[in-house]
């Protein structure tokens, strides 16, 4: 076994990294500070292919699979969480049309999103629905002419600014899990409105809620069949939740490196801060937390680039990386005392920023839910 990345990706790592040093980091705190969403840096991330390493060419992808796209979501996290969450708003909805779409709708809206010309989101939380995705309200009627979607989305990440969306909508309610479909729409049309929603964290990423009244879904909107929205719901989310531990691991990373710089350079009761064993021993845990953490979700993206099951392997990684981000960054908050606390140093973000791993696609508590369950043979996770 060779824990040395192979050129291609190492390459691709130096790019993420010297875009994210030089495109993201001099306005991240403004960015953050404003709520600012970068546009700009949507387009230049499609620009250099981020969004397409899990497309196949012929949608304009770049085949570079799923350890590329995780490479990519640490250093840019590392550098702004925030800018991580666009690559699972562009690549998270191409990526289940790939899974599910047919020929017509891959040709027609996967290369848009890729490129980072049309802005995407997906749509399942609702404000009765957030872990028990199968308590959402939503409902998609057919009529003449396509459905006719009613019900509120919330918490979506780029609700208030997305050209397209993956909907998750009932078309038979009495059907349960089985009878939830899932939609890919053009949110320009009418029977739309949306809202932003304040958050402690992830500023520069604007969450919102979206409404449907009567809303109207050509039939060419429905991907896969109908009644198959939970299986591509949890299909997706086990593959974006790879993007998402891969950025918590950046969260952990940047959160030790400025731990490590502090200590080297603080000095309290005539020494350097680090050399306190309470300090070391800190410091030694971040370190092996965080490696871990990267070591699992390698092998989750290994294993998805192999085409084998994964679903247990990304929810150990992501249950990991994401309790490593929110411990490295409130730890390194203490290891820079008032600094720390100080909004003039990024610490502060990076503890705001990693408490978002926690939650989103799929809280710390779902993940150990499939953890423990695959273990105790309720319900196996690799099916
Ligand atoms: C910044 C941000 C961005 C987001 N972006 C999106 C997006 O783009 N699209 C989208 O659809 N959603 C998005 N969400 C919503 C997110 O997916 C949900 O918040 C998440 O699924 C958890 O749902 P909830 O917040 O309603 O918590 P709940 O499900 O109400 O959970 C509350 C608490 O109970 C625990 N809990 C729930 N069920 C169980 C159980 N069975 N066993 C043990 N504990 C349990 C949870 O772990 C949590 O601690 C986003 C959320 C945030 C904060």
């Amino acid at each position: 076994m060779n824990f040395d990345l192979p050129e291609e990706l190492a390459a691709v790592r130096e790019l993420a990294r010297e875009f994210a040093e030089k495109e993201i980091a001099p306005t991240a705190a403004r960015d953050d500070r404003e709520h600012v969403f970068r546009k700009d840096l949507v387009a230049k991330m499609g620009e250099l292919g981020f969004y397409g390493c899990v497309i196949p060419e012929q949608y304009g992808g770049t085949e570079l699979g799923f350890m590329a796209l995780a490479i990519i979501s640490e250093e840019i996290a590392r550098v702004h969480s925030a800018i991580r969450v666009y690559l699972n708003m562009q690549a998270g909805p191409a990526l289940t049309l790939i899974k599910a779409g047919n020929e017509e709708q891959k040709k027609k809206w996967i290369p848009p999103l890729i490129r980072g010309e049309a802005i995407g989101c997906f749509a399942i939380t609702e404000p009765d629905a957030g872990s028990d995705v199968a308590a959402m309200r939503s409902t998609a009627v057919r009529n003449g002419d396509g459905y006719i979607l009613n019900g509120t989305k919330s918490w979506i990440s780029n609700a208030t600014v997305a050209d397209k969306a993956v909907v998750f909508a009932y078309t038979d309610k009495s059907q349960k899990h089985h009878g939830m479909s899932a939609f890919f729409v053009d949110l320009k049309g009418p029977g739309v409105s949306c809202r932003d929603l304040d958050k402690m964290g992830t500023h520069a990423s604007p969450t919102g809620e979206l409404t449907f009244e009567n809303f109207h879904i050509p039939p060419q909107g429905l991907v896969g069949k109908e009644g198959d929205g939970f299986k591509i719901c949890m299909w997706h989310l086990s593959h974006t939740r790879l993007s998402c531990a891969a950025g918590a691991v950046g969260v952990a990373r940047a959160a030790r490196e400025a731990a490590v710089s502090y200590a080297n350079q603080r000095e309290q009761f005539g020494q350097k801060i680090g050399q306190f064993q309470m300090i070391q021993d800190t410091i030694a845990q971040m370190i092996v937390q965080e490696e871990s953490a990267r070591l699992l979700v390698y092998r989750a993206a290994s294993l998805a680039d192999q085409h084998r099951p994964n679903t247990l392997e990304t929810s150990i990684a992501k249950y990991a990386a994401a309790e490593t981000a929110a411990f490295n960054a409130d730890a390194a908050l203490k290891i820079l005392g008032a600094y720390g606390y100080s909004t003039e140093f990024p610490v502060e973000r990076y503890l705001r920023d990693a408490k978002s791993y926690q939650i989103v696609e799929g809280s710390s508590n779902i993940q150990k839910l499939i953890i423990a369950q695959d273990a105790l043979g309720y319900r196996k996770a690799n099916r």
